[in-house]
């Protein structure tokens, strides 16, 4: 979950909908004409299927498909539809940003809003839940969808830290999705401020990905999903220990504030 974000201004969040360019019948009779054009079908084809009074609401895009149960809340449809193609659109993104050896991560994914005061968003597993009344109040924030789908796709064990399950998710949520520069994320004033995770940590990871350590994200994510994540990454990637980095992070950036 992710209370820390800031709410931004988004646009990404195309509709499958909009993406829906022929249904089977379309296809069968273009099928005939042309193997190219079969070839281009296959390769955006996104379609839907309803069930449950049309409140569960299956779109495939690819290997991938979303399941959007808006059941508690069927007036949020039209911002579940946009969440479920913005997911379905990061979907090998981000899968292949987290790709590591000999791990499949899930294709199905469950988006369900429900009816609710409090909270934003959490992941148990592959279903992605959101609360409706911070979708009424931001129906901007879209990007939460990315944050959520990356902890779907990370499937990280018990015990990996926090500040990295939820840096990771934001780094990839803003530095990527939305393309924050640096200078978008916040350095608290306090010692090893990055295990607070979620933009803070993000940041930091920013930083060393650019300046420090290429790569280091791509490591992290590998050694959590093994249960093997160990400090001493940083030191092997960078020369410097942790604490430190963080350190050097914070004193450079924040004086440029
Ligand atoms: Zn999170």
């Amino acid at each position: 979950m992710n209370q820390s974000c800031r709410t931004e201004q988004l646009c990404n969040g195309q509709s499958p909908r909009d993406t829906v360019i022929a249904d089977d019948t379309f296809l069968n009779m273009h099928r005939r004409h042309s193997i190219l054009f079969f070839v281009t079908f296959v390769l955006t084809v996104a379609s839907q299927t309803t069930t449950k009074a049309d409140s569960i609401v299956s779109f495939k895009r690819g290997k991938a498909t979303v399941n959007l149960d808006i059941n508690e809340v069927p007036e949020l449809k039209e911002w579940g539809t946009n969440a479920a193609g913005l997911a379905l659109e990061w979907h090998p993104r981000i899968c292949n940003l987290l790709a590591t050896k000999d791990v499949t991560p899930p294709k199905t994914v469950t988006l369900r809003i429900i009816k609710s005061e409090k909270g934003i968003a959490s992941t148990q597993g592959t279903t992605i839940t959101v609360s409706s009344h911070w979708i009424e109040k931001h129906p901007e924030d879209i990007g939460l969808v990315i944050h959520e789908l990356v902890h779907v796709i990370q499937g990280y064990p018990d015990g990996t830290p926090f500040w990295i399950t939820e840096g990771i998710a934001d780094y990839i949520r803003r530095a990527i999705f939305e393309g924050q520069p640096q200078d978008f994320f916040p350095i608290p004033r306090q010692d090893n401020a990055y295990l607070q995770g979620y933009n803070t940590a993000a940041g930091f990871l920013f930083w060393l990905e650019s300046d420090r350590g290429p790569g280091i994200v791509k490591s992290l994510n590998s050694m959590a999903r093994n249960g093997e994540y160990k400090d001493t990454l940083f030191v092997e990637k960078t020369g410097q220990p942790l604490e430190a980095l963080w350190s050097e992070y914070a004193k450079e950036h924040s004086s440029n504030r």
